[in-house]
């Protein structure tokens, strides 16, 4: 199975792609990562593409790409954030084919709520929000240590995102649609009933 996760920032694509590759057994491959892994790491990429991140930019397709191929397996994939306008469909068509594309849709007003109360542990990457509160308020579950929020889940950064994702990657829907292997989950369910909808769906076209 080859499937895409599409949708806004914070829409809940990563914790369906976690949840997907467990049951599913197939891997997880989110582009954000393994950019934010290159930035971790202090490599020469993750300096350049640093400051995007920050800001809510993309980053430059080609640069994008060359890190997916180098992580995408051949066979069974849950793809988390990429393509994100039609050139990098367009790239991702040279070296594969999907059979699902899911679009996680949730409303702008839903994104800036999520956003206020996400924070994350920078020792571990756990994620707390609405539906996952830290056991208590600001402190990791697990490493104890303080919580920080992503610069890139700053509200004014999520804005910019929400109007990149507006401009560039709203138009890959009507592409897949074209396809036929476009389907629609309500993102604003809570994330159990997003997991089901996805779920039936995959059953149906096994
Ligand atoms: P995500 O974790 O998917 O929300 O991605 C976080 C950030 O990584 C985005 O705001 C972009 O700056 C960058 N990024 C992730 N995927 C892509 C992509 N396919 N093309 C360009 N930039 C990306």
């Amino acid at each position: 199975m080859k499937l895409i996760l599409l949708g806004k920032p914070l829409s809940g694509k990563g914790t369906q792609a976690e949840f997907l590759s467990i049951k599913l057994n197939i891997k997880h491959v989110s582009t954000g990562e393994l950019l934010r892994t290159e930035i971790k790491r202090k490599t020469d990429l993750g300096g350049k593409i640093a400051p995007l991140l920050a800001k809510g930019k993309l980053v430059p397709d080609i640069i994008t790409f060359s890190v997916l191929k180098k992580n995408l397996p051949k066979k069974n994939f849950i793809l988390d954030g990429f393509p994100r306008n039609l050139k990098q469909e367009k790239l991702l068509e040279k070296i594969t084919n999907i059979d699902l594309v899911v679009d996680i849709a949730c409303s702008d007003r839903t994104i800036l709520k999520r956003a206020k109360s996400r924070f994350s542990c920078e020792k571990c990457g756990a994620i707390y929000g609405l539906n996952f509160p830290p056991k208590k308020k600001g402190i990791c579950n697990t490493c104890k240590k303080e919580l920080i929020r992503r610069p890139d889940d700053e509200p004014s950064t999520v804005k910019e995102r929400l109007e990149v994702y507006r401009k560039l990657t709203f138009p890959l829907i009507d592409f897949y649609k074209k396809k036929k292997i476009y389907f629609f989950a309500n993102g604003e369910k809570d994330v159990i009933k997003v997991q089901k909808q996805i779920i039936q769906k995959i059953e149906k076209i096994k």
